[in-house]
C-alpha cells in the first residue's frame, strides 16, 4: 500500500511535465494494493504482488478506459481484460494507470497521439520515442515499477533506448495477443518496459504462454527466465551484423555501441564483427507494406456502428461512416489505412503485398541461417539518440528510418531486448540483443551479464 501511494503521489507531482498516462487509475491501484497487502501477509504473493504496474493504453482493460491515444476510442470502456492483464491481476500486480502511445501503435515519438505528446524525461524537448513511449517514460521516471509496451515494428525497444530502460519484444506467439487492440496482427507482440533485465525476466514469467482464446499464441512450455540469469556468457558465440551500423548513424552512438560489445567480449562473449545480413535494407520497405496492408483490415472495423466515435450529422449511412473515419482518426493513421489499401487492391497486390511477403521469408530465412552460427546477435536499438519534439512530424521517411534497426526482428518473429548502454551528451542509447525464436533465454542472459558489469540501467533523469 505505501508503495502504491508513494508512486501515485509521484505521478502526480511529474506527470505534467512528461504525461505518461492518459489515465490514472488511482481507485483500481489502491483496491488491488490493499489485495496485495492481504497476499503478502497470509503468504500467497508472488514476486510481482503489490508491485505498481503501467498498461500501454492499446491493450483492453474491463472497466477502464483503453483509448489507443485515438479520438475514435476516446470513450471505449472494454467489458474484459486483455490475457496479459488478467495474467498480471492473477499475480497480484498493482495497475496505476494506461499509457500514452501513438494512435493505434503508428509511429517513432508518441507525438501522434490524440491527447498530446509524451516528452522524454531524459530532456523535456525530445522524444521518448514510440509506440510505447508512455510506458516507457512512466518507467525510466519511476511512475511505475514496470510497464507493458507492444511492439510491431520496434516499439518497445527503440523507446526503451530512447528512455534507458530495458524492454524486450518476445518471439512472436510467446505471449497472447487477445485483447491487444490490433495494428499488424502478424508483427504485434506484448512485451514488458522494466528498470533492468531481472525485472523483465519475471515479468516475461508472468504474462508468456499459450492462450486458447489466441490461435497465434505458441503451445509451448514457459521456462522460468531468471533461472537463464546466471551472469556467464563465457563461450556464447555473438554476431555484430554490419548493415545495422548505417550511414546515418551518429558516430558517438556508434562508439557507444562499439565499447558496449567490447564489454561483452571481456566477459567472455566470443565475438564476430563484420557478419552480413544482406537483406537488412529491404525491411523497411517490407514492414510498411505488410504492416499497412494488415492495419488496413484491422481498422476497417472503426466504421461508428459498434462501438467507439459516431459522426452524426450525416445524410446516409455511408456518410456517417465516411465522416467517423475523418474526424476519428488521425493522418499518420489515415496515410497507413491508404498504403495499406493501395497495396492490397487487386492491380497492385501482386506486384507490392505480395513481394513483401516474398522477402519477409527471405529475411526469416537470412536470419535462421546466422543463427545456425552465432547464438545471439548485437546491433544498436536506434542509429541515434533521442530527436526533438517536431523535428521529424512533417517528414514520415525520416520518421520511419528511426526503426531501421528494429524492424527487421518483427519481420522475422524472433526476439530482441534493448538495454541502457550508455549516454551522448546527456541523451540514452541503447544496445539491441537478438536472439532465435523462442530463445528469451539467450539474450536475457546476456543482457543480465552486461549490467552485472555496468552501471547504465541504474542511472536517472533529473526530472527538474
Ligand atoms: N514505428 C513503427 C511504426 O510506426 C513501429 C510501431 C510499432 O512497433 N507499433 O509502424
Amino acid at each position: 500500500m505505501e508503495l502504491t501511494k508513494a508512486v501515485l503521489a509521484h505521478i502526480v507531482s511529474t506527470d505534467d511535465k512528461i504525461h505518461s498516462y492518459v489515465t490514472v487509475t488511482q481507485d483500481t491501484a489502491l483496491k488491488q494494493a490493499v489485495d496485495a497487502d492481504k497476499r503478502i501477509k497470509d503468504k500467497s504473493a508472488t514476486a510481482l504482488t503489490g508491485i505498481p504496474a503501467a498498461i500501454k493504453d492499446n491493450m483492453c482493460t474491463s472497466g477502464t478506459k483503453t483509448t489507443c491515444s485515438s479520438k475514435m476510442l476516446e470513450n471505449f470502456v472494454p467489458p474484459y481484460n486483455a490475457t496479459v492483464v488478467e495474467k498480471l491481476n492473477d499475480s497480484g500486480m498493482v495497475m496505476v494507470g494506461k499509457t500514452n502511445l501513438d494512435e493505434f501503435a503508428m509511429g517513432s515519438s508518441t507525438e501522434n497521439s490524440a491527447f498530446g505528446v509524451t516528452s522524454n524525461p531524459w530532456d523535456y524537448d525530445r522524444v521518448p520515442g514510440g509506440s510505447s513511449g508512455g510506458s516507457t517514460t512512466a518507467v525510466a521516471a519511476d511512475q511505475a515499477l514496470f510497464a507493458l509496451g507492444s511492439d510491431t515494428g520496434g516499439s518497445i525497444r527503440q523507446p526503451a533506448g530512447f528512455c534507458s530502460v530495458v524492454g524486450l519484444k518476445p518471439t512472436y506467439g510467446r505471449v497472447s495477443r487477445y485483447g491487444l487492440v490490433a495494428f499488424g496482427s502478424s508483427l504485434d507482440q506484448i512485451g514488458p518496459v522494466t528498470k533492468d533485465v531481472t525485472d523483465a525476466a519475471l515479468v516475461l514469467n508472468t504474462i508468456a504462454g499459450y492462450d486458447a482464446k489466441d490461435s497465434t499464441s505458441v503451445n509451448k512450455p514457459v521456462p522460468d527466465y531468471t533461472k537463464a540469469l546466471t551472469g556467464d556468457i563465457k563461450g556464447l558465440k555473438i554476431g555484430i551484423p554490419k548493415e545495422y551500423f548505417v550511414d546515418a548513424m551518429q558516430p558517438e552512438v556508434r562508439t557507444a555501441i562499439e565499447v558496449a560489445i567490447k564489454q561483452l567480449q571481456e566477459l567472455g562473449a566470443i565475438v564476430e564483427w563484420d557478419v552480413s545480413l544482406s537483406l537488412t535494407d529491404y525491411a523497411l520497405a517490407t514492414y510498411y507494406l505488410i504492416a499497412p496492408a494488415e492495419a488496413s483490415a484491422n481498422l476497417a472495423r472503426y466504421d461508428g456502428t459498434k462501438y467507439g466515435h459516431r459522426a452524426t450529422d450525416g445524410d446516409s449511412m455511408w456518410d456517417i461512416m465516411e465522416k467517423t473515419r475523418e474526424d476519428g482518426f488521425g493522418t499518420e493513421v489515415k496515410r497507413r489505412i491508404m498504403i495499406g489499401t493501395y497495396a492490397l487492391s487487386a492491380g497492385y497486390y501482386d506486384a507490392y503485398y505480395k513481394k513483401a511477403q516474398s522477402l519477409r521469408r527471405l529475411i526469416w530465412k537470412e536470419f535462421n541461417q546466422a543463427f545456425s552460427k552465432y547464438d545471439a546477435l548485437v546491433t544498436p536499438t536506434s542509429p541515434t539518440v533521442p530527436f526533438k519534439i517536431g523535428e521529424k512530424t512533417n517528414d514520415p521517411m525520416q520518421m520511419y528510418l528511426s526503426d531501421i534497426c528494429t524492424l527487421p526482428i518483427n519481420i522475422a518473429g524472433i526476439p530482441g531486448l534493448s538495454v541502457p548502454s550508455g549516454f551522448v551528451d546527456g541523451l540514452p542509447v541503447g544496445l539491441q540483443i537478438l536472439g532465435k525464436s523462442f530463445d528469451e533465454e539467450t539474450i536475457l542472459r546476456i543482457g543480465h551479464a552486461y549490467q552485472q558489469a555496468t552501471d547504465w540501467h541504474t542511472k536517472k533523469p533529473a526530472l527538474k
